[in-house]
């Protein structure tokens, strides 16, 4: 069975252990076979948006440094060097099958403040759009100790949900969680399927971690929580041998994780619920019909802003009466929406300037009011 036949926006992470071989050099070969995976999928209608480590064991060869146990300065530097490196061999590799690549590098603030997440998805969503594949990695060489990932895993899981992907892949050392560590036990069982982390399940990830990766089954399963919670399902396979992703849809062994809620109840619950409401935008009659047909809130059907809210808050829709009709994150802050408030679309260009965006609230960010409103899916 193709593991990945139900997907059509996946996030691919591939571990150090994977590209970079123990004398930190690339493994060539293995990324042009991955990289033929990718096109292949790609030309079956797929977005791919690659979360990849490599910077650190690629740098530390580059400087000299491999024999030592790194500093976190000289890991920094490490990633500095080396990042350079990772993404030439992921834009070759690609560039082969005529695929552009785009760099992103990430930190936790990127997918915790508002404003940063809006620009880091949209950035990425006008990639995938472009035909473009997004190579993503920690901003390891500016990442202060206390704020950052630290494993790519948890960090795959954060972007595979801030760009709503259908399924996180987790390219391993390994096929999947077992029962128990199968280096510490004979017997562990390969489990298929997980359909709930429960803690049974998370006491059968065990601690194990390989030489070069930071993460082992534990931050897999923690990515799984992160990934499932919002809708998004997880594979774990492994990706030593060459052609991973195609021995996954060749029916290869390994383990699913299934969503917890669709990505469109986790999303509507995520504007509806955790986010405090910053300010409130009142719409004409014209305006709230179009936003019942799932149209973006432009600034044309605004009649009244109230509250101080920036781009990425999240403010209230309301009707002419005052009831309260969408929710969703603000595309504009509240100066801007009072300037543009009741202009056409060419209008707020103007006076915004080209380069920015005219919808008060897009269309992907908005949630209506009591209904079982899809946002993640439509057109
Ligand atoms: N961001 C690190 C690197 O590129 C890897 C972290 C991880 O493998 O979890 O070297």
């Amino acid at each position: 069975m193709n593991a990945l036949a139900p997907y059509r926006r996946l996030t691919i992470k591939i571990g150090s252990a994977l590209l970079v071989d123990p004398a930190g050099k690339l493994r060539a070969q293995w990324l042009a076979d991955l990289a033929a995976d990718i096109s292949a999928l790609k030309t079956s209608g797929c977005e791919i948006v690659i979360v990849s480590s490599g910077a650190i064991a690629l740098g530390r060869g580059l400087l000299g440094l491999s024999a030592v146990a790194l500093t976190l300065e000289q890991s920094q530097a490490a990633a500095s060097a080396g990042q350079i490196a990772l993404s030439q061999a992921w834009a070759e590799a690609l560039g082969r099958h005529g695929i552009v690549t785009g760099q992103i590098l990430i930190t936790p603030n990127i997918t915790e403040e508002r404003r940063y997440y809006l620009n880091a998805r949209t950035t990425i969503a006008t990639l995938l759009g472009l035909g473009a594949v997004p190579i993503i990695n920690e901003n390891d060489s500016v990442a202060t100790a206390e704020i950052r990932y630290g494993d790519n895993d948890r960090l795959s899981a954060r972007v595979a949900t801030m760009i709503e992907a259908d399924c996180l892949v987790l390219l391993s050392d390994i096929d999947g969680l077992y029962t128990a560590p199968p280096a510490k036990d004979p017997d562990a069982q390969h489990i298929p399927e997980v359909r709930a982390i429960t803690p049974a399940i998370e006491a059968m990830a065990g601690g194990a971690a390989s030489h070069l990766s930071r993460g082992g089954m534990t931050t897999k399963v923690e990515a799984g929580k992160i990934a499932t919670l919002a809708g998004t399902a997880m594979i774990i396979a492994k990706g030593t041998e060459h052609h991973p992703l195609k021995a996954l849809t060749g029916g290869g062994r390994h383990t699913l994780f299934h969503p917890a809620q669709s990505r469109a109840q986790a999303r509507k619950r995520w504007i509806m619920g955790t986010l405090a409401v910053a300010g409130t935008l009142t719409v004409d009659a014209g305006a709230a019909g179009a936003l019942q047909t799932g149209k973006s809130l432009l600034p044309i059907g605004v009649t009244k802003v109230t509250g101080e809210f920036e781009r990425g808050d999240a403010i209230a829709v309301l009707n002419p009466d005052g009831t309260e009709i969408a929710r969703g994150l603000a595309g504009l802050d509240s100066d801007e929406a009072r300037l543009v408030m009741g202009k056409r679309s060419d209008a707020v260009l103007e006076l915004l300037g080209t380069g920015n965006r005219a919808a008060l609230i897009h269309r992907d960010n908005l949630v209506l009011v009591g209904t079982k409103e899809d946002t993640s899916e439509r057109a």
